[in-house]
């Protein structure tokens, strides 16, 4: 017996995808397939100017209850990432990463590719570098959670997404409350 099945558009389906983009556009947070995802950001001439960049991106990632946001998230192209740390919102400006040998596995989700988590390897510490909102200039080490958000959020600068380095297999759809959101 043929199985008869009919994938043909249905009417309504115009009216979900207008639903689905309405979505995205009110969560001003870029998803994955979205070109300027992949872009490599650029660097801020003058940190001190991100006051209004940092205050948007923070109430965002506090609407999406993330746990990071980097500045090519929400389309701009500059080398800003934030993330939160015991409430307060931390910044860091044209940021790089010095990366510990000792690695390890941990899940990862990403605001940008909702719903999906999936393993992935870091460095278990890092030495970061960069500035922060008064343009000066900021050195410390992370480790654990803290380090892989920090990694997370660099690599997206970079055009990098998590699902570009996942541990083959790993990658699963998961309610987005599951995942830490970054
Ligand atoms: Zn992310």
């Amino acid at each position: 017996m043929a199985l008869k099945r009919d994938y043909r558009y249905r009417p309504y389906d115009s009216d979900v995808i207008g639903a689905v983009k309405r979505m995205i556009n009110q969560s001003k947070i870029l998803v994955y397939g979205d070109p300027r995802l992949r872009r490599r950001a650029q660097e801020v001439e003058d940190p001190s100017m991100c006051d209004a960049l940092v205050k948007r991106m923070s109430h965002l990632l506090r609407d999406h209850h993330g746990a990071g946001l980097a500045a090519t998230q929400i389309g701009e192209d500059k080398r800003v990432v934030i993330w939160l740390e015991e409430g307060q919102t931390r910044t860091l400006i044209n940021p790089v990463l010095t990366l510990g040998d000792e690695e390890e596995i941990g899940f990862e989700g990403c605001l940008s590719v909702p719903g999906m988590a999936g393993l992935v390897r870091r460095a278990v510490s890092i030495r970061a570098e960069g500035f922060n909102l008064k343009g000066g200039p900021i050195k410390f080490d992370a480790s654990g959670m803290l380090a892989r958000v920090i990694q997370h959020e660099v690599d997206h600068l970079d055009g990098v997404l998590f699902i570009d380095r996942v541990e083959p297999g790993s990658l699963r759809p998961m309610p987005a409350n599951e995942v830490l959101g970054i």
